[in-house]
């Protein structure tokens, strides 16, 4: 059909939907018709998908058939949530005058626009996750991004290497991203294709325009006060998400009142490969505990995230992390009163999330009583704190009289308890509107005049059970058991028969009715005015309620981590101006926690110095404690600068700058790539970027390839950092490849240590102590045995393995007991041949290929120069 055509054969609904729908291109509208919200065409091939609701068919009033899916307008708050965070944009469409009143096709506009990123309903975001919006600028130079975060007000933006702005944006994981058309591949390739991406044109990232949005969104004449004036990429990156939060029906953004440059250089940046490893916010396999969960004790949502927050972004500034750790300190010293400083912060709850809403104009009458609820213990907490923790107060001082008055506002004006919903009344105090209270005498007055009527007609009639009850369909009415029946009055009028009664209703109570239900509705109308008054007037408190929250989220965070370091035992680290590690009787937070009590976890010590003890190769079986050695190493490290105590007795440290933590492929499996090459890459990136105050943690490195290019690459790389003096960075190396311990002796700080075991004839024990010196062997098939594989396929092992060995030393097995065929097949193991290139031998060999100049070399020299290098291996 031809667009005319189509057209004209529209309906009326159906023009109106798609007028709205080119104004919203990429959102799916849920289309308010009646009691329902509908979805049209494409839309509502993919609501019906997403939510698993019926799609039908329908005629359009054309000859085109419409797709159709729809739902109640009661169930918006479960659907909505499911569709944004399908990654879907949705624009909820209502009907913007009474239907009864409408002069033809109802009005109809977006009254609210969510995608992932933009969204302020408790069902879609996630209580202990922040929600970003990010939006990404490439140059030639340099790569820029900025952060908003709705729910919080959170708003900065920086530039840096494409790396740094891969890291941050890992650690922050936003939930979409925003992207000028033309930088949109550039993206793809720097962050692949799993974010929510929304493309915008380019010209809201040109400068001038970023900045005047900027400027015209804080109502300043300039930037400069803001400490982004210098960031001309950085700020055309933050007006392009203003920009889009306006397009996208975010006009009450009171809430983000500063944008500040992330200060990249006071935190210790972390790749995703080691937040990966580290497991510090999401365990790698399901059934895994994470750092954060792990050590989670906060009170409230924003404490919660708070937590998560520090922990992607440890500290680098020396000053942040005392102020921190002195808190700590303090809060353990006055424990008695941690219990009381708890029972206040539970009652604050979400604040920041509440104070988001309110700035929006969204927040609901039962929300504000929470926040009425949350001020109010605000009071308690300050003067606690001020006996506990002055200094910790600083932040709380200025806002607190001004939140006195919103608290005293709040207290006056609402209920104390509100219903979810602004237009069903039982919101405002009696005392506020005159008109309110003499709607609600009315009320009071016609309830006092039922209960007169219904006992007058009791005596009347003389049926004792005579009742007068209210329901939506027939207003008030008389109910009357059918036993009484026979003595109804004939002026009553029948209106609805029962099981067991009758309803009728008299020309008395209808004129009453009419007269209740007149002051209902105008109370309801006024009760949600007032509330709306009140919101405007809380506006005003925004900027010092938001501060309150932070510093209430801070507080949690630190408290958390004091009843951690109590509860748990963990000690205050020391830090020193040079970068030696030292760690006496350190534990790895997570697994200490999971272990069972007859279990319990081996402590270890770490001395690590770029000086003497710069790289630590720990060898030992599979099994035995070496990769929970490196990664309790890291997380001491992270918790440290997060201002956290540490589980150790002891910890001395210099700040790290970074952290590097790499775990050989077979653990890492990616999808259509090779494993070794993913494992490679992830370790070329610390060649390039350590540095002496960094810490290294390569687990396995060189697993994912044969045995002789892994025992060569690790052999390489530890050479490498080893010899380098721009990385001399602190390294733990952990690997199954005893051979590597001949570097030991060939490298001054290189240190072999290794798990000790104990074996005994049926089995091993893991002592899980690392101890100086290198292990003797691997014990891999002691730990098959352990798994279960049957004792035949064991033996088997334990001979081939005896025979192997031999074969490896040159001397004879002692049990030759090998069937040929297999014997063949081993014959050449690949093992042999890393021996071979340690030999003289294989040097010689090896320097011969290199002195070949194939250029000049013909096919004939080719095939002498062939049987020449045979024979030398010959003899
Ligand atoms: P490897 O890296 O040597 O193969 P892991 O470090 O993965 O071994 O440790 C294997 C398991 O041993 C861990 O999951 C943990 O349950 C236990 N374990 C390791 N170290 C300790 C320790 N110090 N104390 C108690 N249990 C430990």
């Amino acid at each position: 059909m031809r667009g005319s055509d189509k057209n004209k054969a529209e309906t009326p609904l159906m023009r109106q939907h798609r007028e709205i729908k080119t104004k919203y291109p990429g959102a799916i509208l849920l289309f308010r018709v009646g009691d329902f919200y509908e979805t049209f065409g494409e839309d509502a091939i993919i609501t019906a998908q997403v939510l698993g609701i019926t799609l039908t068919k329908r005629s359009n009033g054309a000859a085109a058939d419409q797709e159709l899916a729809g739902f109640p307008y009661h169930s918006l708050d479960t659907y909505l949530p499911k569709l944004v965070r399908a990654g879907h944009r949705v624009a909820v469409v209502d009907q913007l005058e009474d239907p009864k009143q409408a002069k033809g096709i109802v009005k109809r506009g977006v009254t609210e626009l969510v995608t992932p990123g933009i969204a302020l309903n408790d069902k879609i975001l996630e209580t202990k996750r922040y929600n970003y919006l990010m939006a990404i600028l490439f140059s030639h130079s340099t790569t820029s991004a900025a952060f908003i975060e709705l729910s919080t007000g959170d708003f900065f933006c920086f530039s840096g290497k494409p790396t740094d702005i891969q890291k941050v944006t890992y650690a922050l994981q936003p939930t979409e991203i925003i992207v000028g058309r033309t930088d949109y591949p550039k993206l793809i390739e720097l962050l692949g294709k799993d974010y929510h991406i929304f493309r915008l044109e380019d010209w809201p990232f040109q400068y001038d325009t970023a900045y005047k949005i900027l400027t015209h969104h804080f109502r300043t004449a300039s930037l400069k006060g803001f400490g982004v004036q210098e960031e001309e990429y950085g700020i055309r990156a933050a007006g392009a998400l203003l920009h889009y939060l306006h397009e996208n029906e975010q006009k009450n953004l009171s809430h983000i009142h500063k944008i500040y440059v992330l200060p990249q250089h006071d935190f210790m940046m972390m790749d995703k490969f080691t937040l990966r490893n580290l497991e510090i916010i999401e365990p790698i396999h399901p059934e895994g505990k994470s750092l954060a969960d792990a050590l989670d004790c906060t009170l409230t949502p924003m404490g919660a995230r708070l937590l998560r927050r520090w922990l992607v972004f440890p500290l680098s500034d020396l000053q942040q992390i005392q102020y921190r750790q002195n808190t700590v300190e303090t809060f353990i010293i006055q424990q008695p009163k941690l219990a009381e400083l708890a029972s206040f912060l539970k009652n604050i709850g979400d604040l920041e999330r509440t104070t988001a809403r309110l700035a929006a104009r969204k927040i609901s009458p039962r929300e504000a009583t929470q926040l009425r609820n949350a001020l109010h213990y605000f009071f308690p907490l300050f003067e606690l704190l001020q006996q506990v923790a002055p200094q910790t107060t600083q932040t709380l001082i200025p806002v607190i009289p001004d939140i006195q008055e919103a608290v005293t506002l709040l207290k006056k004006t609402l209920l104390p308890e509100c219903p979810v919903q602004t237009n069903a009344g039982n919101i405002i105090q009696d005392g506020i509107s005159d008109k309110l209270d003499e709607y609600r005498n009315i009320r009071l007055h016609a309830q006092a005049i039922l209960s007169d009527i219904q006992e007058r007609e009791i005596t009347k009639t003389g049926i004792s059970t005579l009742k007068i009850s209210f329901n939506n369909v027939f207003g008030y009415y008389i109910e009357i058991t059918n036993a009484h029946k026979h003595k109804v009055p004939p002026d009553y009028i029948r209106k609805q028969t029962l099981t067991n009664a009758e309803r009728y209703i008299t020309p008395e109570l209808k004129q009453l009715e009419e007269k209740i239900l007149h002051a209902e509705d105008r109370m309801v109308q006024l009760e949600s005015e007032l509330y709306q008054e009140l919101i405007e007037k809380l506006l005003a408190w925004v900027t010092s309620i938001s501060a309150a929250a932070k510093a209430a989220a801070e507080i949690d965070v630190l408290r958390c981590f004091a009843w951690n370091a109590i509860k748990l035992q963990y000690c205050k680290p020391e830090f020193h101006e040079n970068p030696t590690l030292e760690i006496i009787e350190g534990r790895h937070p997570v697994i200490e926690i999971l272990l069972p009590r007859d279990k319990p976890f081996i402590p270890n010590d770490i001395y690590l110095s770029p000086d003497n003890q710069q790289i630590l190769l720990i060898t030992g079986p599979n099994m035995s404690g070496k990769s929970v050695i490196l990664r309790q190493t890291a997380l001491i490290v992270l918790l440290a600068q997060s201002g956290s105590f540490v589980p150790a007795t002891q910890v001395r440290l210099g700040i790290v700058d970074r952290l590097f933590t790499r775990v050989g492929a077979s653990d890492n499996v990616s999808a259509g790539e090779s494993t070794f090459m993913v494992e490679m890459n992830e370790t070329a990136q610390i060649v390039h970027q350590a540095t002496p105050r960094s810490l290294v943690l390569l687990d396995e490195i060189g697993r994912g390839t044969s045995t002789y290019d892994g025992i060569s690459i690790a052999w390489a790389l530890v050479e490498y950092l080893h010899n380098e003096p721009s990385i001399s960075a602190k390294t733990l190396f952990a690997t199954h490849y005893h051979e590597l311990a001949a570097l030991d002796d060939q490298l001054p700080r290189v240190q072999n240590y290794h798990v000790q075991v104990q074996e005994t004839q049926e089995e091993i024990i893991f002592l899980r102590k690392i101890v100086p010196g290198n292990s003797e062997h691997s014990f891999g098939i002691h730990v098959a045995e352990l798994a279960g594989i049957p004792k035949p396929i064991t033996q088997r092992a334990h001979e081939i393995l005896k025979w192997l060995e031999s074969q490896r030393d040159n001397r004879p097995a002692e049990n030759q007991n090998l069937p040929t065929i297999k014997k063949t097949k081993i014959q050449q193991p690949l093992q042999l041949q890393l021996f071979a290139l340690a030999d003289e031998q294989a040097f010689k060999v090896r320097k011969e290929i290199e002195e070949i100049d194939i250029e000049r070399l013909t096919p004939i020299e080719a095939l002498l120069k062939l049987q020449y290098l045979k024979r030398l291996l010959e003899h």
